[in-house]
């Protein structure tokens, strides 16, 4: 049977995660408290491939990065470079729209403590590989940190060890422009390791690989 691009709502694949789902939807009944699905369309020729929904923000909000620390300099930096254009507000109803782009996590359940053990990430991956294959006119991926990053690798049909992580990295595979940077996390961000300008570098390439057609 072929894998759909989203899991299901009430998804048992790994059973921490959708344990800690169930008390959060106990706790916390407005939230969406599910797998988050991947926001944007099918024909985008940009796929950005984050970590794991966070659990005030894409987990409640149940768009990827919405609400989330990480959300407000992805989105600002989409709109900056023209892949995304309205205004972001940390809801899904704020009227954003991506364009040519989709967003999408490697793990669609929030983690505890924001960290996937290595086995739902490989158990998720198959989400993430029919949501590659699904995209026809796919020419990049970013991916954000070194587990989305290595996710989406393997997701092409690739080892990591060819592809390795590194911020700033460029690889192709399959046809695929694969750009790599460090997670735009609230660590990232206040520790420095990640600056506003070393993540817009990252996607003045995308865009000037993609105007090059
Ligand atoms: N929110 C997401 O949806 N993904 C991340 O990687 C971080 C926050």
């Amino acid at each position: 049977m072929s894998v759909p691009q989203n899991p299901g709502r009430d998804c048992p694949l790994c059973p921490r995660l959708a344990a800690f789902r169930q008390k959060h939807r106990a706790l916390n009944p407005g939230w969406h408290n599910a797998p988050v699905p991947s926001f944007g369309a099918d024909d985008a020729r940009l796929l950005i491939v984050g970590l794991a929904p966070g659990l005030q923000g894409a987990n409640k909000t149940g768009r990827p990065f919405t609400g989330d620390w990480a959300g407000d300099l992805l989105y600002e930096t989409l709109i900056a470079y023209g892949f995304a254009k309205g205004t972001y507000d940390e809801r899904p109803d704020d009227g954003l729209e991506l364009i040519g782009t989709r967003i999408t996590n490697a793990v669609r359940c929030v983690p505890p403590e924001n960290k996937p053990t290595t086995e739902e990430i490989r158990t998720c991956r198959p989400f993430l590989s029919a949501t590659i294959a699904a995209m026809p006119r796919l020419s990049a991926i970013v991916t954000l940190g070194k587990i989305g990053h290595d996710s989406a690798v393997r997701a092409l049909g690739e080892k990591p060890a060819r592809l390795p992580f590194r911020h700033g990295g460029v690889a192709v595979s399959s046809g695929i422009t694969v750009f790599s940077s460090y997670h735009c996390s609230r660590y990232n961000t206040n520790t420095g390791v990640l600056t506003p300008e070393m993540f817009r570098a990252v996607f003045a390439a995308v865009r000037a690989h993609l105007d090059r057609g």
